[in-house]
């Protein structure tokens, strides 16, 4: 039985992708309650209800599992323990096994090895709190990842030898990592997945993303790969969703290599940065798709209706004082969206815009321009 509108939504995790998992929750006319151990929290300003506890204080869960009817996460490092409690007695998607997978990265590249997913040659590093050997010097020059906790870039180290992998796990506080070789990549990419709970499935567009320091600066959609390239990577990011019996939304990020091949860089068992083009560009958006698929209705169609960039405004923007937005909501076909983050600090996502236009090239070369205008803003 579907869960009908008028009923209440838990949601773990109040970041400004559970706002806008709220926001897409309100058109369909549900309430939320938000779960966030933060005061100021993106989602907890426009949910019905919001409790800032701890992912595991049990009387935060008790009143979610209470008063919910079924309850989701934005959040991929809520204790997986806590996603099993909640299950006992209510509606919970994505499912623990799921989420426990995709939030080490340990778990996530042997589940996708096992399953016959190319990733890229990577090794454990120091699972016993000391570095372990490395068994072949391929992996230099390499990324060090912490296993658990990192993003956007954060707990990672680029090394070229042994001696500054040492000094590296060190710095990351002799947590356990993955030494990932330095891949060639031509470009990366993403596809979001909705899977519903009878595992019908519906693949977005593929995003063509690029990263400035670790952290997503733009998608453009959708990608400009050869039309194979596209169909292989929303092949792929199907089969592991269906591997992994999944029911809700994931995104599988992808390295492209010089000969075309695809490497699963990492799952997120969750809407994805990459996927807010949907909001302003597809009929359904990913957003709306978690909503849909939690309250056990039909999956959305998801349709680009128009090429699209996404740029992501970071803190930095506001190092000189708000943002010009009345010159951004100028622009035509030119959508702007800020979380309500108070405090501005730099790296920190506190919004994006996206350009619609007929072709990609020519919503990119609008957005850039917009970028670079906004960026002038803050030069001395
Ligand atoms: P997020 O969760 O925000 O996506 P993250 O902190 O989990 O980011 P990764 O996706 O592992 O980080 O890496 C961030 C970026 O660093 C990648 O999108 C890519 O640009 C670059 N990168 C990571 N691993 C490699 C690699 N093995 N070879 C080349 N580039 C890499
Ligand atoms: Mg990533």
């Amino acid at each position: 039985m579907p869960i009908m509108p008028g009923a209440k939504l838990g949601l773990l995790g109040g970041g400004q992708l559970g706002r806008l998992f709220t926001m897409a929750a309100h058109y369909l006319g549900y309430k939320v309650i938000v779960l966030d151990s933060s005061p100021d929290s993106p989602a907890g300003h426009v949910a019905d209800r919001f409790i800032c506890a701890d992912y595991e204080n049990s009387h935060a869960l008790e009143v979610l599992s209470n008063e919910c009817a079924a309850i989701t996460t934005e959040f991929e490092n809520i204790p997986a323990e806590s996603l099993r409690k909640l299950a006992e007695t209510c509606v919970v998607s994505p499912d623990a096994d799921s989420v426990s997978i995709a939030q080490n990265r340990i778990a996530e590249k042997q589940f996708l090895a096992a399953n016959g997913f190319a990733i890229a040659p990577f090794e454990i590093i120091g699972e016993a709190g000391e570095i372990l050997e490395t068994h072949s010097t391929e992996l230099f020059p390499g990324i060090l990842k912490v296993s658990q906790f990192g993003y956007d870039g954060k707990g990672q180290r680029h090394v070229k030898n042994q001696a500054q992998l040492e000094a590296a796990f060190d710095d990351l506080g002799k947590a356990t990592c993955v030494l990932e070789q330095l891949m060639p990549l031509v470009s990366e990419i993403s596809v979001i997945v909705a899977r519903g709970t009878d595992g019908a499935l519906e693949t977005f567009p593929v995003a063509e993303n690029q990263h400035v320091n670790g952290i997503l600066d733009i998608s453009i959609v959708p990608a400009r790969i050869p039309q194979e390239l596209i169909q292989q990577a929303q092949y792929l990011a199907s089969k592991v969703a269906q591997k992994l019996d999944y029911q809700g939304v994931l995104c599988v990020e992808f390295f492209v290599l010089e000969d075309g091949q695809l490497l699963i860089n990492e799952i997120a068992p969750r809407p994805h940065n990459s996927g807010h083009y949907s909001i302003d560009a597809c009929v359904t958006s990913q957003f709306e798709q978690q909503v849909r698929i939690l309250c056990g209705m039909p999956l959305g169609n998801t349709t680009l209706h128009s090429a699209v960039v996404m740029v992501n405004l970071l803190g930095d923007l506001w190092h000189t004082g708000e943002p010009d937005w009345p010159f951004v909501l100028q622009q035509s076909s030119t959508k702007l969206h800020l979380y309500g983050k108070t405090e501005a600090r730099p790296g920190r996502k506190m919004g994006h815009f996206t350009v619609l236009d007929e072709t990609t090239d020519k919503a990119l070369s609008k957005a850039l321009k917009i970028k670079r205008q906004l960026e002038q803003q803050i030069k001395p």
